[in-house]
């Protein structure tokens, strides 16, 4: 006999965290299914930055102004029930231009902050290094946005998935989904390492491994592994102050004195690894940011998989045109922690039959 459930979710990522838990608080029952544990996988690996509201007006810029403004809700109501310090801060981030050309597109940029009236302060090379500790000498000029801010990402999905089975959620942890069942363009549920699942919703959120079980229905997903390649350099407390930015990268500074570098862009498959070269890469960036952090021990060193989408818009999120029941929620590339929550409470929205916080046609998984 297939056991049933309300809604079955296929990843225990962010992103299906974040919806188990807003389902819970909706009273709707979900049972999230994960090969591995919870938050294993880019959820873990990420940087944890929440970048503040990006100012363009496509529909990926009006989600993470959106996402922007959840996130930091969501985490503060959070922290209110976890045990777990989430090391939510409002740290800001300092972007760095180091040429002619970098200062150009930085000015383009900070005509859009204005005509969006988000805060982005200009400030010339000397501001910059009299104001801000540990930056390269070699700049030309800065940008100080106040309402960036970073999570300890390692704790945050644990800490969503106490909080949605507090409220009756389900975790089926190192379960394999083999396949989604389909049935007279509905999908049934999902076969797993321990037996079929049945379920009125089935939600897949399996992030780079969605386009393999998408397949299962004959369902292609434009969606593909960006690799990134990351390191923890042990530094004391203070060392820099707030994210630095510049050249793709960013040196993000722990209270507890850690401060992490990357990531690398990188195309290499479902490949893992780290590499010489990809380590080497993010370690130049970070030393040419802030030459401060030549001397401080490497200890931590890793590689995660972005699920990133070509299609213009940001994440595939939302029904598939013909086939009932069923709801994709992934292809958040670099930015899944941040918009996490904001798809948890969209998959609600739509689950309810609620009018959704965004009109997600922009969005669509068959765009
Ligand atoms: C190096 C790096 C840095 C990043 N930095 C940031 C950042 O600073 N800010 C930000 O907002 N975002 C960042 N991101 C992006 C962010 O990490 C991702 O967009 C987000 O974590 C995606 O979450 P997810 O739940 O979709 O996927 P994942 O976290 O990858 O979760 C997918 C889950 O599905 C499970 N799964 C897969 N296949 C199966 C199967 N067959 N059966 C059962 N379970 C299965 C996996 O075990 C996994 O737990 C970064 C990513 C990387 C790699």
């Amino acid at each position: 006999m297939p056991q049933t459930t309300d809604v079955v979710i296929v990843g225990a990522g962010v992103i299906g965290c974040a919806t188990a838990l807003e389902l819970a608080k909706a009273g709707i029952r979900s049972t999230v299914v994960d090969a591995s544990g919870i938050g294993t996988e880019a959820s873990w690996a990420a940087a944890g930055v929440a970048t503040h509201a990006n100012p363009g007006r496509g529909p990926y810029s009006r989600l993470r102004r959106l996402g922007h403004k959840y996130f930091c809700e969501f985490v503060e109501e959070l922290q209110k029930e976890s045990a777990v310090d989430l090391g939510f801060e409002r740290t800001g981030s300092l972007e760095l231009s180091f040429t002619e050309e970098e200062e150009f597109d930085a000015r383009k940029w900070d005509i859009e902050y204005v005509k969006c009236k988000l805060p982005r302060e200009r400030l010339t090379r000397d501001e910059a290094i009299e104001a801000y500790t540990g930056i390269s000498p070699d700049i030309i000029a800065a940008r100080y946005q106040v309402n960036d801010c970073q999570i300890r990402n390692p704790r945050f999905s644990p800490a969503i998935a106490e909080a949605a089975k507090s409220r009756g959620a389900e975790f089926k942890l190192h379960t394999r989904v083999t396949g989604l069942i389909a049935a007279e363009n509905r999908i049934l549920g999902i076969n797993t390492s321990d037996g079929e699942i049945h379920a009125g919703m089935t939600v897949l959120a399996a992030g780079v491994w969605s386009t393999a079980l998408a397949k299962t229905i004959g369902l292609n997903l434009p969606l593909y592994p960006l690799k990134g390649q990351m390191a923890i350099l042990e530094g004391p407390p203070g060392k820099l102050k707030h994210i630095i930015k510049g050249g793709g990268m960013y040196c993000i500074p722990r209270p507890d004195g850690k401060i992490l570098i990357g990531a690398t862009m990188e195309e290499s498959g479902f490949d893992k690894r780290v590499t010489a070269e990809g380590i080497r890469s993010v370690l130049a960036t970070a030393f040419k940011l802030a030459p401060c952090l030549k001397e401080l021990p490497i200890t931590h060193r890793w590689a995660g998989l972005r699920p990133y989408t070509a299609r213009k818009g940001g994440p595939l999120l939302g029904p598939v045109p013909g086939l009932g029941n069923f709801i994709i929620a992934t292809g958040h590339y670099r930015n899944g922690i941040l918009l996490g929550p904001v798809t948890g409470l969209m998959v609600k929205e739509l689950i309810r039959g609620e009018k959704t916080s965004l009109d997600l046609s922009a969005y669509s998984p068959d765009r």
